[in-house]
């Protein structure tokens, strides 16, 4: 799959990755990083262990 630094993905899942990527910028333009347990998300996001899923 990985050649000279491309990648093939099938048609779905690229548009389901730039509509994740277009609300994740929504979300962002709409002051989600406020939110308090936005730091404690991307933790787990990372795939650590956050407090909230343990
Ligand atoms: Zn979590």
């Amino acid at each position: 799959m990985l050649n000279q630094g491309f990648v093939t993905i099938t048609a779905k899942r690229l548009r389901d990755l730039e509509e994740a990527y277009e609300e994740l910028a929504a979300l962002e333009a709409h002051g989600v990083d406020n939110w308090s347990g936005y730091s404690e998300a991307l933790i787990c996001a990372s795939g650590e262990e956050c407090e909230i899923c343990g």
